[in-house]
C-alpha cells in the first residue's frame, strides 16, 4: 500500500530532493526542510498577537482580519502532505522570495503550490484597503502567522532555530512556508 507522502510524490511529479534542490539554490535561502503538514501548529492565540501588539493589524490585506482563521487555516493545511519551512538570511525579502519560488514548484507540476511569508505586505505605499482589490494579487501573499500558524513551534517541530527576541543585538530567524500538495 502506498503513503500519503509517495500518493503525493506521484501527484506532483515533485520528489523531495528536486523541491529541496530547486529552493536551496535560491539567493537568500539559508536551509529547507520538507515536513508534512501535521507538524504545522495552528492556534487561537496567534491571532490575539495580531490583533492586539502588532501595528500592522488591519493595515494590509494579507494581514488579520482579511486573512484565514486559525480554524480556517487548520483545514486548509489539512488538504495538503508536504509544507516546505524555509530559513531565511535577515536581509532577504521573503514577501518576493516566496512568491517566486512558490511559482517555480507550481511551473514544476505542484499545482496546489501556495506560499506564506513573514510579516505585513509592503509592496504598495498605501494598502487597498477601501475596495478590498489587492493591486498585486499575483504577488501578495499573508504571512504564515497573519493566518494563525504558530511559527515557533512549527519551526521547532521542523528542527530549525527560533528564539524570543530580547533585545537589538541579537539576530532573529526568519521563515517563510510553501505549501506544496
Ligand atoms: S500588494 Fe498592495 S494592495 Fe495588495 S496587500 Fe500588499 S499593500 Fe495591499
Amino acid at each position: 500500500m502506498r503513503s500519503k507522502t509517495q500518493k503525493s510524490v506521484e501527484q506532483a511529479g515533485l520528489s523531495d530532493k528536486e523541491i529541496r534542490d530547486l529552493v536551496q539554490r535560491t539567493k537568500g535561502v539559508r536551509a529547507v526542510r520538507i515536513i508534512p503538514t501535521s507538524r504545522v501548529v495552528t492556534a487561537p492565540w496567534v491571532r490575539l498577537k495580531c490583533q492586539f501588539g502588532c501595528d500592522g493589524y488591519g493595515r494590509c490585506l494579507v494581514c488579520p482580519p482579511f486573512t484565514p482563521t486559525p480554524d480556517q487555516m487548520r483545514a486548509v493545511l489539512d488538504s495538503y502532505h508536504r509544507v516546505m519551512l524555509i530559513h531565511f538570511d535577515t536581509q532577504t525579502n521573503i514577501k518576493a522570495t516566496i512568491v517566486d519560488l512558490e511559482r517555480a514548484i507550481f511551473l514544476r507540476g505542484a499545482w496546489k503550490a501556495f506560499g506564506l511569508g513573514a510579516g505585513p505586505c509592503y509592496f504598495c505605499k498605501r494598502c487597498e484597503l477601501t475596495s478590498g482589490r489587492c493591486r498585486h494579487a499575483e504577488r501578495a501573499r499573508p504571512a504564515m502567522e497573519a493566518c494563525g500558524i504558530d511559527v515557533f513551534s512549527s519551526a521547532r517541530n521542523a528542527g530549525f532555530p527560533i528564539e524570543v527576541i530580547r533585545n537589538r543585538r541579537q539576530c532573529p530567524n526568519y521563515y517563510g512556508m510553501i505549501l506544496v500538495d
